[in-house]
């Protein structure tokens, strides 16, 4: 867990908070911000890396208002935690795509940053604090484990983050994420009985986990491979099918009806 610093935890906050939400972080505020449209709650975590050298880049890049990118925390990998935004707020890190059909993911979710370059392994001081911070997240706001997603999950095609090195398979075990049963995919594509099945069939199962579908198959079949399949390449197989078609059963998206 982040190491708590008071000297600069206590900064003047800009929503007229002092102190961090969750115990460990520090408030160091970013002014890009906004309410969350429609007075929506969060219900969604979206897991981001930050493409850079150091946190401190980070941190500066996502407080500095000439970007106009924020995210509500950012560990660091020697597990400090900072907090951005309140929670109650709208930050600004998730950008073009949807969730579940829902489209302003921003106004649906609460975003972390992960001090990571892309090419580095997560350090453990970093998914110690992200678990710590997750199970409060998930408590606070009454979040089912299944809601917690990758950038690239909601964004396929644009997005990458928090990309094949990252272990939801951790998460999944303390129950922070959704996992498949350990069998589930490995026969490939259904009963011998069951009538082959394809694309189509896999891009539907997608959409019914969340995914939107709306892009190129490759680009879903990355993002879906992103998270479940980490080893996988090629053509969509059928192991994909059989693993998608499990998790639309065992975790299938809910969202309110009309909510956008
Ligand atoms: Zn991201």
């Amino acid at each position: 867990m982040a190491t708590v610093s008071p000297a600069a935890g206590i900064r003047a906050g800009i929503a007229g908070r002092s102190v961090a939400e969750a115990p460990g972080c520090l408030w160091h505020p970013s002014p890009s911000f906004g309410a969350r449209r429609g007075g929506v709650r969060p219900d969604m975590v979206v897991l981001h890396y930050t493409a850079m050298e150091s946190a401190g880049s980070a941190l500066a890049r996502l407080c500095d208002p000439e970007f106009e990118v924020s995210a509500h925390y950012l560990i660091g990998r020697d597990g400090t935690c900072w907090q951005m935004v309140s929670e109650a707020d709208r930050a600004w890190h998730a950008g073009t795509g949807s969730w579940g059909g829902r489209a302003d993911v921003n106004s649906h979710s609460i975003g972390v940053e992960l001090d990571n370059d892309g090419c580095s392994p997560f350090s453990e001081p970093l998914l110690s604090c992200l678990e710590t911070l997750l199970a409060g997240i998930l408590s606070r706001h009454a979040i089912p484990a299944s809601r917690v997603i990758g950038h690239s999950d909601m964004a396929p095609g644009r997005k990458i983050d928090p990309g094949r090195r990252f272990d939801w398979q951790r998460l999944a075990r303390r129950g922070l994420a959704c996992w498949p049963e350990a069998s589930a995919g490995d026969e490939g594509a259904g009963a011998p009985e069951e009538p082959a099945l394809s694309e189509p069939d896999f891009l539907h199962a997608c959409r019914q986990i969340g995914y939107p579908t709306d892009g190129a198959t490759l680009d879903v079949l990355d993002a879906f491979r992103a998270r479940f399949r980490q080893q996988a390449t090629g053509p969509v197989s059928p192991a994909d099918i059989a693993l998608a078609r499990h998790l639309a059963t065992r975790f299938p998206v809910d969202p309110s009806p009309g909510d956008a």
